[in-house]
């Protein structure tokens, strides 16, 4: 059992989930691709009780059988919860360092953009090594964010 922290991108939204593995999966199902913007969605699922929301979050009714949690401020997806169930999903890139969990499992495979899913024959760049990036950020003030 590890404590793992995590949160929105503006930091209004802020929890800690005690994580006993760190399989995670990923939906494909439309709602999933809408709520995050994404061709899939990657999840952690737990137990309520083993989720302390340090700051609420706000919740989207996204069908009358779920909740999904979310920031009302920056728009971060959160994650997702059935109404009547005991467990629930955390977004895996809303965890401070998602590094840790992989997936074990796809779900909602009728709705699969199967072109985003193995990305890694493609070319690859840092952000950091962008100069459109680094010119603007460095016009700001400020370093890449890594
Ligand atoms: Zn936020
Ligand atoms: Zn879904």
């Amino acid at each position: 059992m590890r404590e793992f922290g995590g949160g929105c991108q503006c930091g209004r939204v802020r929890y800690t989930a005690r994580i006993t593995d760190t399989q995670a999966y990923l939906c494909h199902c439309r709602m999933c691709q809408r709520a995050t913007g994404s061709p899939s969605a990657a999840f952690k699922n737990l137990a309520r009780a083993d989720l302390v929301w340090e700051s609420e979050p706000d919740w989207y009714a996204s069908s009358p059988v779920a909740k999904r949690p979310f920031c009302s401020a920056c728009g971060t997806p959160l994650g997702f919860a059935y109404n009547d169930s005991d467990r629930l999903d955390l977004t895996v890139g809303s965890f401070d360092d998602p590094s840790p969990f992989y997936p074990t499992e796809n779900f909602g495979v009728e709705s699969r953009q199967p072109a985003w899913e193995d990305t890694s024959h493609l070319p690859a760049k840092a952000a950091s090594d962008h100069e459109g990036t680094i010119m603007r950020w460095q016009a700001a003030g400020l370093k890449v964010p890594s």
